[in-house]
């Protein structure tokens, strides 16, 4: 094959709907070493001057970028939801927030990456936050635009240069986000590859890559952190997590926070790293708990087609992950636990179309059951009892993620004393997951859940390093001098 170019045609990547197998959503062409290496090289020689041109001058050109993307926010929703089966509500939600992030870091970058200077007795002092170059951003499906504005947005503010390289499971509409932003900045400043392991190993490898900004699952963030540390490259890992929801004896279960409860675990048909993953109530109120879930699951879980109207929860990513699914929810019930359907279902939806997973809440599930000690990342939660505050958060906390977790209940002050103790990077009150998110809040998580954050100041902070340039006091002009091997006073 020859590419309209002239030279050798790649491997393409082709991605269905997962909503309707049948239907070819689109291609991306394979990006071979060559190309991740034309592409980091090119970014390398643009870097210089992208930093050099000032933060105004980058952050009118994020603007003019952000502002291209708002005005294609709809046919980008749709492109997403057919892409990766989340509904077309949240695929709106992702592309709208993404917008509001973006404007966010050109407001809050100036700050930031401020130069700040201290001249006193003790000397004079420059802190210099630097880019560090080029940014490699690897990044997942399950919400491809924002989680690769959380690293692009940062890093090309502070002057760096990025090459994405976005999950072959859904590359199109992240792509065509990237290739606005393009269009507003220097050539070679923001480039993309395709593929998947192999183009990512050989972009966090190249020498020229000076950081590497990760999401995704454990095992490939090993495999990540292993390759860039043959060239001595920092790394930010944002991984899964096996989120708690934490039901103090004293929580509402009313309708509404149900709703958001439901949601919480069950948007994107659970494909979320800070969906709720586990559920603890006390022994007492199991009863009451299960009925109060399962009529709001009635209210706000629809299941079908991403593209139809009043459907909230879509089919799951691949025909790979729905047989995951679905055989450790029968490991569970082979071991004793019970899985309850939840929901509704479109009826206009031919669910063996697609790859979809009927919603479960599994009862009597065993703490070492795959469903509660790992990361289902589908549609599917346990329900889990507890008798007294110290036994639960000894089994929460035996678990080696720990990248969210929350806690309800009608007293704040015992909810935060109890959030408190919860090991995990973010812990919400009385919400979880999206509903519970602060641009100001920095999000990431600590122990097997990686390290590094995004969101707020701190998720800028990820993308330059501060450099100093000083002049001690005693050796300025007029000085008095110090002892040639003394330390300073
Ligand atoms: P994944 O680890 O399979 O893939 C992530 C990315 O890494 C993809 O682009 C993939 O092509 C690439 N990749 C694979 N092998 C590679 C290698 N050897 N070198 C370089 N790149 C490589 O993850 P996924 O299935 O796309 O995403 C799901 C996981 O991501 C879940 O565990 C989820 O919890 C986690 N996640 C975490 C966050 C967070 O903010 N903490 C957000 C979303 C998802």
């Amino acid at each position: 094959m020859t590419a309209p170019g002239g030279g050798p045609r790649g491997a393409v990547i082709e991605r269905e709907n997962p909503s309707r197998v049948t239907e070819l959503v689109g291609t991306v062409e394979v990006s071979g070493p060559d190309r991740v290496d034309a592409l980091v090289r090119r970014a390398d020689a643009a870097q210089r001057g992208w930093a050099a041109t000032g933060i105004t001058q980058r952050l009118a050109a994020l603007t003019a970028g952000t502002d291209a993307i708002a005005e294609r926010l709809e046919p980008l929703a749709e492109m997403l939801a057919r892409e990766s089966g989340k509904v077309l509500a949240d695929c709106r939600g992702e592309v709208g927030f993404a917008v509001t992030y973006l404007r966010w870091v050109v407001a809050h970058a100036p700050a930031a990456y401020a130069e700040r200077e201290i001249d006193d007795a003790a000397g004079r002092l420059l802190r210099l936050p630097r880019p560090y170059g080029v940014v490699a951003a690897i990044t997942p499906w399950n919400a491809p635009i924002i989680l690769t504005l959380l690293k692009v947005a940062p890093a090309l503010a502070a002057g760096n240069a990025v090459v994405v390289k976005p999950s072959p499971l859904a590359p199109l509409a992240v792509s065509e986000v990237l290739h606005l932003l393009t269009g507003a900045l220097p050539e070679g400043t923001l480039a993309v590859v395709h593929g998947d392991a192999a183009a990512g190993a050989a972009l966090v490898g190249h020498p020229l890559v000076r950081k590497v900004a990760f999401t995704g699952g454990g095992a490939t963030a090993r495999q990540v952190a292993a390759t860039a540390a043959t060239q001595t490259t920092p790394v930010v890992l944002e991984l899964g997590g096996n989120d708690a929801a934490i039901f103090l004896p004293d929580a509402d279960l009313g309708a509404e926070p149900m709703r958001r409860l439901v949601l919480a675990s069950f948007a994107t048909s659970g494909q979320v790293c800070m969906a709720a993953k586990r559920l603890y109530v006390q022994r007492s109120r199991r009863d009451e708990f299960v009925a109060a879930y399962r009529s709001a699951a009635v209210e706000v879980l629809r299941v079908g087609d991403a593209l139809t109207p009043g459907v909230s929860m879509g089919p799951v990513i691949s025909a790979g992950a729905a047989a995951r699914i679905e055989r450790i929810v029968a490991a569970a019930v082979a071991r004793g636990a019970t899985a309850l359907p939840l929901g509704t279902v479109d009826g206009g939806t031919d669910l063996a179309g697609g790859y979809f997973v009927a919603p479960t809440l599994v009862l009597d599930a065993p703490d070492d059951a795959e469903v509660v000690a790992g990361e289902q990342f589908g549609p599917t939660v346990p329900l889990l009892l507890y008798d007294d505050e110290e036994e639960l958060l000894a089994r929460v906390n035996a678990d080696e993620l720990g990248l969210g977790g929350s806690v309800w209940s009608a007293d704040e002050e015992r909810a935060f004393a109890l959030a408190r103790r919860v090991e995990a990077g973010f812990v919400f009150v009385n919400t979880h997951n999206r509903t519970g998110l602060s641009l100001r809040a920095p999000f990431g998580g600590v122990k097997r859940s990686g390290y590094g954050r995004e969101y707020a100041e701190e998720g800028l902070a990820e993308y330059a390093q501060t450099c100093v340039v000083h002049a001690p006091g005693p050796f300025r002009p007029g000085g008095a001098g110090l002892p040639a091997n003394a330390y300073p006073g």
